[in-house]
């Protein structure tokens, strides 16, 4: 579904992506893991259009969202099409951003009303249906203030199907929370990832990795060095990058 090719990204004259490839199947989940500063979060940023890259394609069913060519033309993008094809990509972030002036169901239809111009009444079904798939019915009342942590990120994750995208980025959902709050999030990811959607996610929570996974992929400085399936990365590591991150994280 996603292909992403020789991606370059430069911040200034620091070369934070240096030939990224990677592919991730339609209905598969991609876990990303590496040490801090490694460039998970500018590659998903990329992915979603929220950075240009410098070299390199990203492609997803076959649409290109991102070319460069070699010589460093960046191909004109109308913002119609890049407009469209960030809302085929959900992104969940660390912080949560939900809009503080706005309720829970507020939240979640806003985007779908403006943007696809989905009618109100409908909108508003379809977020009842994502709430309740996030266990969250009761609150669609609620503000986000008055909600936890756990709970926010799980609106957020609804605010993001609520696009009906066609596959879902996640950067450390669960960093931000308290300890008791990670379960839950992951406990939606997970069934998010059994119904078949397509993810991307950057998490330090291994065990999710090796249970969710069907493949887990390790960046260091700004390349891939390595991927496979769970157990090939946590049992049977190639690289010893790979072992001492796998060392500091567990
Ligand atoms: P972490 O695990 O800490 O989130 P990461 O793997 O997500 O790290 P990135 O945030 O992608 O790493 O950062 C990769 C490199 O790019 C870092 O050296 C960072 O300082 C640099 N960087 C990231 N965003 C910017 C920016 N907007 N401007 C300049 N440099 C940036
Ligand atoms: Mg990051």
């Amino acid at each position: 579904l996603l292909e992403i090719s020789n991606v370059h990204k430069y911040y200034g004259n620091h070369h934070v992506l240096k030939g990224v490839g990677l592919s991730v199947d339609e209905g598969s989940v991609a876990c990303l893991l590496g040490p801090s500063g490694s460039g998970k979060s500018t590659l998903l940023r990329c992915i979603n259009h929220l950075e240009s890259i410098d070299a390199g394609r990203i492609t997803m069913e076959g649409e290109t969202l991102s070319y460069v060519e070699r010589d460093g033309q960046m191909h004109e993008r109308k913002r119609s099409v890049i407009d469209k094809q960030r809302q085929d990509i959900g992104m969940v972030f660390q912080h949560f951003n939900l809009f503080p002036h706005y309720t829970v169901l507020e939240n979640i239809t806003l985007a779908p009303t403006l943007l696809r111009r989905a009618g109100r009444s409908k909108a508003k079904a379809r977020a009842m249906e994502l709430l309740e798939q996030v266990g969250l019915s009761d609150k669609h009342k609620a503000y986000p203030s008055s909600l936890s942590g756990g709970q926010q990120q799980r609106v957020a994750i609804a605010r993001a199907l609520a696009m009906e995208p066609k596959a879902m980025l996640f950067d450390e959902p669960t960093s931000a929370l308290d300890p008791e709050l990670v379960g839950e999030v992951l406990k939606v990811m997970k069934d998010l990832a059994n119904g078949g959607m397509t993810m991307i996610v950057v998490t330090h929570e291994m065990a999710f990795a090796r249970e969710v996974a069907d493949s887990v992929v390790v960046m260091d400085a700004g390349v891939i060095i390595e991927s496979g399936s769970p157990a090939t990365i946590f049992d049977d590591p190639k690289q010893d990058r790979t072992r001492d991150f796998l060392r500091h994280v567990r």
